[in-house]
């Protein structure tokens, strides 16, 4: 429940009707927050946010979910706006906005359309974010790093800048992600920072009740990027600082929701794949690029932890790097097994179906499934292979 100081914070209107089965992603989070899974109250689940950056990737998450029943996030960062428009992240807003509703129309589980990183400080930023807010159902104003400067930026200025996002915004059931703390690694070209802070807690009541956001992300130790820390070593998120922080949001208001950037774990399934493909036949030594070596440094985030994170409630996974990861390594196959294919479709069909697996994989991890009809396949029967073809490794085949 709002406090008294909430009073004057604009209110996430829950009213208003987006296209259909789109909804805003506070939402489907608070949904899972309290693990409401059809009429029934179960355990708490993760919301993995899918950044999609083409075409087959949108649908190879709609197939996803619709087979599992989920609750559905797609992220779109900047750049993958700038990739779907042309060079034009407005013209990419416009068109993944009206492909997202014509393949919602058709579905019966709920999506939510989300803006990754909104740049509310830079005037080229500033105008995507705008424009998000009257084309996507929730948006990330993303103001505790000014990544041209490469500072992060004074609390005063991330609550008023994300404040006026929120005014925005909640007025038209736009869910807004506010962040605090720097969180360090390369997301894409966009964001990126060679330093990170974690969030401090004494300035996050003040954060949350200023700028009435009711999605945090929190800087807890969690790095953007395919290499999060060294080799053999896990990287240690800081949970004691997670809890303490939830335990403050809480209090404020139980709908708020946190958010874990950084999240990607590594798929070793997926890394032996690739290595193998790339020790076969000497392919690595004739591309001669380290390619071998790069695959075998990747590190990601320890899932145990983001699990116990999960359970503590943490909602939104970000989840982009494994389903490169996965994308790639199933692009080598398919070029491995037939480098003169001359039709587009083979490689692609074959990068989707990978990346539907790669999304399977991470929706049942989370426990997202089941949320709006029960699955359609029995997800004890899936296995996570890219040598097998979908139907395979859903176990219908
Ligand atoms: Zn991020």
């Amino acid at each position: 429940m709002a406090l008294e100081s909430h009073k004057t914070n604009p209110a996430l209107n829950m009213e208003r009707a987006f296209s259909d089965n789109i909804q805003n992603a506070l939402s489907l989070m608070y949904l899972a927050k309290m693990g409401q899974k059809g009429n029934h109250k179960k355990e708490r689940y993760g919301l993995p946010a899918f950044n999609v950056t083409t075409v087959s990737s949108i649908n190879a998450a709609f197939t996803a979910f619709e087979m599992l029943g989920s609750s559905g996030l797609l992220a779109f960062s900047n750049s993958a706006l700038k990739h779907f428009g042309q060079g034009d992240p407005i013209y990419g807003l416009e068109f993944v906005s009206e492909y997202i509703a014509r393949l919602a129309k058709k579905t019966k589980i709920k999506v939510a359309t989300h803006l990754d990183h909104g740049d509310y400080i830079s005037d080229k930023g500033r105008r995507v974010v705008q424009a998000a807010v009257q084309m996507l159902s929730s948006v990330m104003a993303d103001n505790s790093t000014d990544h041209l400067a490469k500072a992060s930026t004074a609390i005063e200025d991330n609550i008023g800048l994300t404040r006026e996002v929120v005014n925005m915004a909640h007025p038209l059931g736009v869910s807004v992600e506010g962040e605090l703390g720097v969180l360090a690694g390369e997301e894409d070209e966009d964001t990126k920072s060679e330093f990170s802070t974690y969030t401090n807690p004494d300035e996050l009541e003040k954060f949350l009740k200023e700028t009435g956001v009711l999605m945090l992300a929190p800087t807890i130790g969690t790095m953007h990027g395919p290499n999060k820390g060294k080799p053999g070593h896990k990287v240690k998120l800081n949970i004691e600082l997670a809890h303490k922080l939830l335990a403050i949001a809480n209090k404020i208001d139980e709908r708020i929701c946190f958010v874990i950037h950084g999240a990607s774990t590594l798929y070793p399934e997926i890394v032996s794949y690739a290595t193998d493909i790339l020790k076969k036949n000497d392919l690595n030594k004739s591309l001669n690029n380290n390619s071998l070596e790069k695959w075998q440094n990747f590190v990601g985030t320890d899932w145990e932890q983001v699990k116990e994170l999960l359970k503590t409630g943490f909602v939104k996974i970000n989840t982009d790097t494994e389903n490169r990861q996965t994308f790639l390594a199933s692009l080598l196959g398919a070029i491995s097994k037939d480098a003169a294919k001359i039709d587009i479709r083979y490689y692609d069909t074959a990068c989707a179906e990978a990346l539907t697996q790669s999304y399977l994989k991470k929706l049942i991890m989370a426990g997202n499934y089941g949320v709006w009809y029960e699955p359609k396949i029995d997800i004890t029967k899936f296995c996570f292979d890219l040598s097998k073809n979908l139907k395979t490794a859903i176990g219908t085949n």
